[in-house]
């Protein structure tokens, strides 16, 4: 077998999303994320993928009719740190129990059967990625029928996240190994969310081919990464970034965010009091 030089990313145009949250649904189905007791309860409430609403309100120069609204679908960022090379996610040396890890495709693993819930990992993600799952889950009536056979459940006391739907990207492997194919690298395949986009707002991708459609939208103009303001510095100051870098550690993300819209540049680029 080839040896994997995938370097899975995604591209999410913030112009385009109308925040109709099919991709949520997509995900929960998915990933067999059950309804949960209370549901209303943000705190306590599982899913791997939130549609957030961002405005521009709290700018004191906003008023009627110039407040603007948008929406931000945000999951785990699979984060890679400063070397790609070798991946260090923020959220992965802190378990105990090895219960999350970098794939060879980039994507941050999480083992529920492994995890023991301490919530190490939840609390280093900057990104809020990381859910705890604090309900056991059950499945009623109909719903128990759409379960996906393909993805297992997290049980309770656990930590839940996205892992851009990896046991799709291991259903379509498998397949494609059991006709005869030996090339890894030849295999593509598109996660729930990316699928089930009505306004094709999410591109999935691999950033390591340089012919690919994510790889092209991630160095657009209009892209960013979700509050990483060393990026600006890379642009404004390339000599202090250097520095900055060798210095500390960033997440490095390896989903962008798109939009021709300054103000929410940014507010969700963090480029506006980090740099
Ligand atoms: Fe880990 Fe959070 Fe980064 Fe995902 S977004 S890789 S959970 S630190
Ligand atoms: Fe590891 Fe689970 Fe603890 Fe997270 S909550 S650090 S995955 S054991």
């Amino acid at each position: 077998m080839a040896e994997m030089k995938r370097r899975w990313g995604m591209a999410i145009d913030l112009d385009k999303c109308t925040g109709c949250g099919t991709c949520q649904i997509a995900c929960s189905q998915s990933n067999n994320m059950p309804i949960f007791q209370d549901d209303s309860d943000i705190a306590k409430r599982v899913t791997f993928l939130d549609v957030m609403q961002v405005t521009n309100d709290n700018d004191e120069n906003a008023e009627y009719p110039d407040v603007k609204v948008a929406y931000l679908p945000k999951m785990c960022q699979q984060c890679e740190g400063n070397d790609p090379e070798n991946p260090s996610p923020p959220c992965v040396s802190v378990c105990p129990v090895v219960a999350t890890d970098v794939g060879d495709d980039g994507v941050v693993s999480q083992i529920w059967s492994r995890c023991i819930g301490c919530r190490y990992c939840q609390a280093s993600c900057p990104y809020e990625a990381r859910v705890f799952n604090w309900w056991k889950p059950e499945y009623e009536g109909t719903f128990k029928e759409s379960m996906n056979p393909d993805r297992s459940v997290a049980s309770r006391g656990t930590v839940v996240k996205c892992t851009f739907c990896d046991h799709i990207w291991k259903k379509e492997r498998d397949k494609a190994i059991a006709n005869g194919v030996t090339d890894i690298n030849a295999v593509t395949y598109t996660p729930a969310c990316v699928s089930a986009c009505p306004t094709g707002a999410m591109v999935f991708g691999d950033l390591n081919d340089p012919d690919s459609e994510v790889t092209r939208l991630s160095k657009s103009d209009r892209a960013l990464r979700l509050l990483h303001p060393i990026d600006k510095l890379r642009e404004t100051d390339p000599e202090l970034y250097k520095k900055r870098i060798a210095m500390k550690n960033y997440p490095n993300p390896k989903v962008y965010y798109l939009t021709s819209q300054k103000w929410l540049k940014e507010m969700i680029g963090g480029y506006k009091h980090s740099s």
